[in-house]
Protein backbone atom coordinates (compact mmCIF):
# COMPACT_ATOMS: atom_id res chain seq x y z
CA UNK A 1 0.00 0.00 0.00
CA UNK A 2 1.26 3.65 -0.84
CA UNK A 3 1.99 5.88 1.80
CA UNK A 4 -0.59 8.11 1.27
CA UNK A 5 -3.29 5.51 0.76
CA UNK A 6 -2.11 4.02 4.41
CA UNK A 7 -3.17 7.93 5.85
CA UNK A 8 -5.83 7.81 4.03
CA UNK A 9 -7.09 4.92 5.41
CA UNK A 10 -6.00 5.26 8.81
CA UNK A 11 -7.97 8.65 8.71
CA UNK A 12 -11.31 7.56 7.17
CA UNK A 13 -11.54 4.35 10.22
CA UNK A 14 -10.79 7.24 12.92
CA UNK A 15 -13.76 9.28 11.83
CA UNK A 16 -16.07 6.38 10.90
CA UNK A 17 -15.21 5.25 15.12
CA UNK A 18 -17.95 6.24 17.56
CA UNK A 19 -17.01 8.77 20.30
CA UNK A 20 -16.36 6.96 22.80
CA UNK A 21 -19.34 7.31 26.14
CA UNK A 22 -18.22 8.56 29.10
CA UNK A 23 -21.15 6.74 31.32
CA UNK A 24 -21.16 6.62 34.65
CA UNK A 25 -23.34 3.73 35.72
CA UNK A 26 -25.34 2.18 38.42
CA UNK A 27 -23.01 1.23 41.42
CA UNK A 28 -23.92 -2.78 41.18
CA UNK A 29 -21.60 -3.78 37.61
CA UNK A 30 -18.88 -6.15 37.58
CA UNK A 31 -17.85 -5.07 33.89
CA UNK A 32 -19.04 -2.69 31.35
CA UNK A 33 -19.45 -5.12 28.34
CA UNK A 34 -22.23 -6.61 30.31
CA UNK A 35 -24.47 -3.55 29.66
CA UNK A 36 -24.00 -3.58 25.69
CA UNK A 37 -23.89 -7.49 25.67
CA UNK A 38 -27.13 -8.15 27.79
CA UNK A 39 -29.07 -4.52 28.15
CA UNK A 40 -30.15 -5.04 24.59
CA UNK A 41 -32.49 -7.64 25.63
CA UNK A 42 -34.02 -5.24 28.48
CA UNK A 43 -36.92 -2.66 28.52
CA UNK A 44 -34.90 -0.70 30.73
CA UNK A 45 -36.20 -2.29 34.01
CA UNK A 46 -33.73 -0.72 36.44
CA UNK A 47 -34.57 2.80 35.36
CA UNK A 48 -38.38 2.23 36.32
CA UNK A 49 -37.80 1.32 40.00
CA UNK A 50 -35.10 4.00 40.94
CA UNK A 51 -36.55 5.90 43.49
CA UNK A 52 -34.57 8.48 42.79
CA UNK A 53 -35.35 9.06 39.25
CA UNK A 54 -31.61 9.21 38.09
CA UNK A 55 -31.12 6.52 35.89
CA UNK A 56 -31.47 6.97 32.21
CA UNK A 57 -31.32 4.37 29.36
CA UNK A 58 -29.29 5.69 26.26
CA UNK A 59 -30.14 4.80 22.54
CA UNK A 60 -28.32 1.99 22.93
CA UNK A 61 -30.25 0.57 25.52
CA UNK A 62 -27.52 0.77 28.30
CA UNK A 63 -28.64 2.81 31.46
CA UNK A 64 -26.28 5.61 32.93
CA UNK A 65 -27.11 7.94 36.15
CA UNK A 66 -27.99 11.97 35.79
CA UNK A 67 -26.71 13.37 39.06
CA UNK A 68 -27.41 16.86 37.50
CA UNK A 69 -30.15 16.96 39.95
CA UNK A 70 -30.70 14.56 42.11
CA UNK A 71 -28.38 11.54 43.59
CA UNK A 72 -28.17 7.85 44.67
CA UNK A 73 -28.93 6.25 47.61
CA UNK A 74 -27.34 2.89 47.44
CA UNK A 75 -31.21 1.72 47.67
CA UNK A 76 -30.00 -1.42 46.13
CA UNK A 77 -33.83 -1.08 43.92
CA UNK A 78 -31.91 -1.19 40.32
CA UNK A 79 -29.77 -4.29 41.59
CA UNK A 80 -32.67 -6.17 42.65
CA UNK A 81 -34.78 -5.44 39.65
CA UNK A 82 -32.09 -6.48 37.03
CA UNK A 83 -33.58 -9.52 35.03
CA UNK A 84 -29.84 -10.39 33.62
CA UNK A 85 -27.42 -9.33 36.45
CA UNK A 86 -25.99 -6.97 35.07
CA UNK A 87 -26.36 -5.10 38.23
CA UNK A 88 -25.85 -7.51 41.06
CA UNK A 89 -25.83 -6.68 44.98
CA UNK A 90 -22.53 -8.74 45.23
CA UNK A 91 -21.24 -5.48 42.74
CA UNK A 92 -22.12 -3.09 45.04
CA UNK A 93 -19.68 0.14 45.05
CA UNK A 94 -19.04 3.75 44.92
CA UNK A 95 -20.30 5.38 42.20
CA UNK A 96 -17.43 5.60 39.41
CA UNK A 97 -17.14 9.73 38.99
CA UNK A 98 -14.95 12.02 40.76
CA UNK A 99 -15.99 15.32 41.81
CA UNK A 100 -14.67 18.64 41.85
CA UNK A 101 -15.14 21.86 43.00
CA UNK A 102 -14.65 24.99 40.74
CA UNK A 103 -13.28 27.53 42.42
CA UNK A 104 -13.71 30.11 40.23
CA UNK A 105 -17.72 29.45 39.95
CA UNK A 106 -17.82 28.51 43.84
CA UNK A 107 -19.49 31.16 46.30
CA UNK A 108 -17.17 30.15 48.95
CA UNK A 109 -14.14 30.39 46.95
CA UNK A 110 -14.89 33.99 46.09
CA UNK A 111 -16.02 35.27 49.67
CA UNK A 112 -19.44 34.73 50.25
CA UNK A 113 -20.33 32.56 52.69
CA UNK A 114 -22.34 29.43 51.40
CA UNK A 115 -22.50 25.82 52.88
CA UNK A 116 -25.20 24.28 50.21
CA UNK A 117 -23.20 21.64 49.60
CA UNK A 118 -21.94 20.93 52.76
CA UNK A 119 -25.64 19.23 54.45
CA UNK A 120 -25.98 16.79 52.03
CA UNK A 121 -22.91 15.34 51.93
CA UNK A 122 -23.84 12.38 54.51
CA UNK A 123 -20.25 11.40 53.82
CA UNK A 124 -18.94 14.15 55.41
CA UNK A 125 -16.27 14.30 51.62
CA UNK A 126 -17.03 18.30 51.65
CA UNK A 127 -14.23 19.56 53.89
CA UNK A 128 -14.01 24.01 54.38
CA UNK A 129 -11.10 25.65 55.31
CA UNK A 130 -12.32 27.51 58.69
CA UNK A 131 -15.64 28.73 57.25
CA UNK A 132 -14.66 29.20 52.99
CA UNK A 133 -12.65 27.47 50.68
CA UNK A 134 -14.41 23.82 50.19
CA UNK A 135 -12.86 20.84 48.59
CA UNK A 136 -14.15 16.92 48.35
CA UNK A 137 -11.87 14.74 50.06
CA UNK A 138 -11.37 11.93 47.13
CA UNK A 139 -11.40 9.00 49.63
CA UNK A 140 -14.46 9.69 51.58
CA UNK A 141 -16.51 10.67 48.32
CA UNK A 142 -19.30 7.66 47.51
CA UNK A 143 -20.15 9.57 44.36
CA UNK A 144 -23.62 9.92 45.17
CA UNK A 145 -23.93 12.98 43.51
CA UNK A 146 -26.07 15.20 45.71
CA UNK A 147 -24.10 17.75 46.30
CA UNK A 148 -24.05 18.50 42.57
CA UNK A 149 -27.82 19.52 42.28
CA UNK A 150 -27.71 21.86 45.43
CA UNK A 151 -25.24 24.00 44.74
CA UNK A 152 -26.43 27.75 43.17
CA UNK A 153 -23.72 28.28 40.87
CA UNK A 154 -23.35 24.92 39.63
CA UNK A 155 -19.85 24.82 40.67
CA UNK A 156 -19.50 21.13 41.51
CA UNK A 157 -18.57 18.95 38.35
CA UNK A 158 -18.25 15.27 38.12
CA UNK A 159 -16.43 12.70 35.47
CA UNK A 160 -16.22 9.18 34.93
CA UNK A 161 -13.51 7.89 36.60
S1 LIG B 1 -29.30 2.30 44.09
FE1 LIG B 1 -31.38 3.13 44.20
S2 LIG B 1 -31.16 5.35 44.03
FE2 LIG B 1 -29.24 4.41 43.33
S3 LIG B 1 -29.44 4.20 41.10
FE3 LIG B 1 -30.09 2.26 41.99
S4 LIG B 1 -32.30 2.47 42.26
FE4 LIG B 1 -31.49 4.52 41.94
S1 LIG C 1 -32.33 -3.72 34.34
FE1 LIG C 1 -30.32 -4.67 33.97
S2 LIG C 1 -30.43 -5.49 31.89
FE2 LIG C 1 -32.12 -4.01 32.13
S3 LIG C 1 -31.27 -2.05 31.36
FE3 LIG C 1 -30.96 -2.10 33.58
S4 LIG C 1 -28.87 -2.95 33.80
FE4 LIG C 1 -29.55 -3.45 31.72
S1 LIG D 1 -18.95 15.04 47.96
FE1 LIG D 1 -19.26 12.94 47.21
S2 LIG D 1 -20.26 11.84 48.92
FE2 LIG D 1 -20.48 14.08 49.31
S3 LIG D 1 -22.48 14.64 48.44
FE3 LIG D 1 -20.93 15.02 46.85
S4 LIG D 1 -20.84 13.13 45.62
FE4 LIG D 1 -21.90 12.62 47.57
Amino acid sequence: MQRRELFSSLFSSKEKREPQQQFIRPPYFKDESSFHNMCQECDGKCSTVCEENIIRIHKDKTPYLDLSSNGCTFCDACAKECPFEVLTLEEKKDINAIFEIDMLKCLSWNTTMCFSCKNPCLSHAIEFLGMFRPSIKFDLCTGCGFCVGVCPTQAIHYTKL
